[in-house]
């Protein structure tokens, strides 16, 4: 990891000012700008320690973090330990180191023996640029506090990183969420990270959801989640353009815009609109994209030399057409809507749908705009399959969303996450 110090800025410098106010220490606002009052935080969470209190966060001080982000311990047994007391050690519960033991008995634990023991803190954080390489620490947070979850990758993008999934639940049910297609919208990834999360806590304590019985959820239904689908444009927009990156040269010059990737980039690193690059009358997708001034690769609108033509895609199309999903919702952040209709092919079953969706989320359900009618992910899904798909736009203003609308887009979505494997 990077030294952080005076003067440093970025994703990780937000990370860490989170993670400071979440254990106790103040480091004035989660801005990412790392000013004198988070460097007193650091030292003084230095000397609570026995570190060496220079308020700088090189490897030592990296190492202890990382074990609370990544959120838990291997602990080993010592003489006398019961597991209520390493329970509160932690500030954890034994409900919660059980279940991430499973065949643990709580009652008789040996000395030297080795178990998981998951913190106190909830893995995904939601006041923070989330980057890929934090949703991935995060995916492991959960797989390791939640061991009876599946967690997989679909794919590659095109600069490698893995395109993973979470499934929720058994069931035979299957619905499918997806987010940040478009990488300005990356906030619907901690949308989607964040449910997977309150589900598995509630769940693995038998607890419900907004009177949602997840015991029911989860025999009866699968909710598969990728919670993002763009990594590459994710991280343009929030880590800036890396030197070493393969497309540095094509990037620079492929945003003709005269702004930062950060306020304009939703494409991949390849200057690909995923969300028009799908079969589903991609053709005229393209024949629109002269009108709208797209002329090849760039920030947004280009669909691509031809359907599928990029890794992102192609994994989606093949997981979609390797599963049975009942229904799927892409999420997006560009209004308060729900789109619910491709051509004349929509399904009937969709606008009931679609208005329960409403009553949940206080969201309209709306017609796609005409420069947006072709070749997304909902459309393609659709059209292949004839049965509901649907493009939910959270949110209000301009992309990137301030993440401080975090709370409200959750309120407004949980419902519909929670409804969807029961239609
Ligand atoms: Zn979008």
């Amino acid at each position: 990891m990077e030294t952080l110090r005076l003067g440093s800025t970025g994703p990780n410098v937000k990370l860490v000012q989170s993670l400071l106010k979440k254990i106790g220490y103040d480091p004035g606002p989660i801005d990412g700008v790392y000013g004198p009052r988070t460097q007193q935080a650091v030292a003084t969470f230095q000397r609570d320690n026995n570190l060496t209190p220079d308020g700088i966060v090189g490897p030592v001080t990296w190492n202890i973090f990382l074990r609370f982000l990544k959120g838990f311990d291997i602990y080993s047994v010592r003489p006398r330990d019961t597991l209520n007391k390493i329970a509160q050690k932690y500030y954890t519960t034994t409900n919660a180191i059980v279940t991430a033991n499973p065949g643990i008995n709580p009652d008789i634990i040996n000395v030297g023996q080795r178990i998981t023991v998951p913190y106190g803190l909830d893995v995904v954080f939601t006041d923070i640029d989330y980057t890929y390489d934090i949703m991935e620490r995060d995916i492991e947070g959960l797989r390791v506090r939640y061991p009876f979850i599946e967690t997989g990758s679909i794919g590659r993008s095109v600069l490698g990183k893995n395109l993973y999934y979470i499934r929720l639940g058994r069931g035979p049910r299957e619905v499918f969420y997806n987010s940040s297609h478009h990488s300005l919208e990356w906030i619907t990834t901690p949308l989607v990270m964040k449910f997977c999360e309150n589900f598995l806590r509630a769940y693995s304590q038998g607890r419900s959801i907004r009177g949602y019985n997840l015991s029911n959820i989860w025999e009866q239904s699968s909710i598969y989640i990728v919670p993002m689908v763009n990594p590459d444009g994710v991280d343009l927009v929030l880590k800036g353009l890396d030197p070493l990156n393969p497309f540095y040269e094509q990037l620079l010059r492929w945003n003709t815009t005269g702004r930062p990737f950060s306020q304009v980039w939703n494409s991949n690193i390849r200057g690909v609109d995923l969300n028009r690059n799908y079969p589903a009358r991609w053709e005229l997708g393209k024949a629109q994209e002269p009108m709208l001034g797209i002329f090849g690769p760039g920030p947004t609108r280009f669909g691509g030399p031809f359907p599928l033509s990029e890794p992102e895609t192609i994994a989606v199309a093949n997981f979609t057409r390797q599963r049975n999903f009942r229904m799927v919702i892409a999420y997006h952040s560009q209004g308060r809507e729900i789109y619910w209709t491709y051509l004349n092919l929509t399904p009937p079953e969709s606008l009931s749908i679609a208005n329960l969706f409403s009553k949940a989320s206080g969201y309209a359900v709306a017609d796609v705009p005409p420069q947006a009618a072709f070749a997304g992910y909902k459309d393609w899904f659709i059209q292949e399959y004839r049965r509901p798909g649907f493009t939910i736009e959270v949110g209000l203003g301009r992309n990137p969303l301030p993440i401080e609308q975090f709370d409200t887009i959750y309120n407004n979505n949980e419902e519909i996450m929670l409804l969807a494997p029961l239609l």
